[in-house]
């Protein structure tokens, strides 16, 4: 409820809501851009954050050079939270791709600039 002043109001909260795919409380979350994937994986965050369940590290192994490499509870329950795969490659792995992808667009850019200075002459 939201009064005159356009303050809301909390006047029931349903502590234990239906949560199949096509009840209310899912169609609420779908009008806030959640999916019922994405509300599922919130709760079991937010559960595994009270410490009722323990998360323990994750050895993965890297796509890229073939080393395990450990994903921590804390950067598994953010790739849960924010509906993001697990990461696929080690640290190390990462970093020289976005270092590559880096250098990439600034090719790019200077492309452009090439492109629009020749458009000048
Ligand atoms: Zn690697």
């Amino acid at each position: 409820m939201v009064d005159e002043a356009g303050s809301p109001w909390v006047l029931e909260v349903n502590a234990n809501p239906c949560l199949s795919p096509n009840a209310v409380f899912v169609a609420a979350a779908e009008r806030a851009d959640l999916t019922f994937k994405h509300v599922v994986n919130r709760l079991l965050v937010t559960h595994s954050l009270a410490g009722r369940s323990e998360m323990k590290n994750k050895l993965l192994i890297c796509i890229q050079c073939g080393n395990e490499f450990v994903v921590t509870p804390s950067e598994q329950k953010r790739c849960i939270y924010h509906n993001f795969d697990m990461p696929k490659r080690c640290q190390e792995c990462r970093k020289h791709k976005a270092k590559i992808k880096q250098q990439e667009e600034w090719g790019r850019k200077g492309k452009h600039r090439r492109v629009r200075e020749e458009q000048f002459e």
